[in-house]
């Protein structure tokens, strides 16, 4: 089974149906099947296709163009995603806009309603530099047992903040330690983006040893999580750039790891 299809699964686990306008609903939902079928297929302890024919079952032209992209000759499909969460900081979003801009890198930013308010020039400054930004609440509220239609409130507020500012809808969302009530999909229209590698930079000033273990653990169509707060996370995602550039990875947002 393809890994990196095994790991948005984990990533996604607990993400129920998803409602979407338009095809990416439906590649989405393939996903989702193919995953399941082969999640399936390993808990029996079974191979599956080792003679590379479709069995007929619908995911499988998504794992045959998947299978294809690992075997990617010139290493441009090998796409990977740095997203930065609770931001954005007055200096070092900056910083870090500044190092992506010279690497070439196309990032993924979950704002805060609150921190876009305090400095929208950084959020348009990120959506003129071809970075994705979706919401993170506004407050960095976590959904629990009681606070539904708050934090409901709270992701509305920030979906209008940031499009007053960027003059786009954003239908992504990094819920806050990964708390997510699916019932919100249908009705706000918004998707889910969990992560596959956790970089923990808010616990280590340690750069160095933050870009090492990361650059470690990530592989094809990992998403990785680390937040635009901290200089230290700053000095370590461009240090994860410049290694992970040298393995032959292109980075990407998002959207194009979970619906190319
Ligand atoms: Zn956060």
């Amino acid at each position: 089974m393809q890994e990196r299809i095994k790991k948005i699964l984990l990533a996604a686990a607990g993400v129920g149906v998803l409602w979407m306008a338009g095809s990416q609903a439906a590649q989405w939902v393939e996903i989702r099947e193919t995953i399941q079928e082969d999640v399936t297929v390993e808990e029996q302890g079974e191979e599956g296709d080792t003679d590379g024919q479709d069995s007929g079952k619908p995911g499988d032209a998504l794992k045959r163009k998947a299978d294809e992209k690992t075997e990617d000759p010139d290493g441009t499909g090998r796409k990977i995603a740095l997203t930065f969460d609770d931001g954005p900081h007055p200096s070092f979003t900056e910083e870090l806009l500044d190092g992506l801009k010279e690497r070439g890198v196309k990032a993924s930013f979950f704002v805060l309603g609150e921190h876009v308010q305090l400095h929208p020039d950084i959020v348009k400054r990120m959506k003129e530099e071809g970075h994705l930004i979706g919401n993170h609440t506004y407050s960095h509220m976590q959904l629990k047992k009681g606070n539904w239609d708050e934090y409901r409130q709270e992701l509305i507020k920030t979906n209008e903040v940031i499009r007053e500012v960027t003059g786009q809808e954003t239908a992504y969302v990094r819920p806050p330690y990964g708390c997510w009530d699916t019932s919100f999909e249908e009705e706000l229209n918004m998707f889910p983006v969990l992560w596959t590698v956790d970089s923990r930079d808010w616990c280590s000033k340690d750069a160095a040893g933050v870009a090492q273990k990361v650059a470690e653990e990530t592989e094809e169509g990992d998403i990785i999580l680390m937040h635009d707060y901290y200089a230290s996370s700053v000095d370590a995602a461009l240090s994860i750039v410049d290694s992970l550039q040298a393995e032959g990875y292109t980075f990407v947002t998002v959207e194009e790891i979970l619906f190319d």
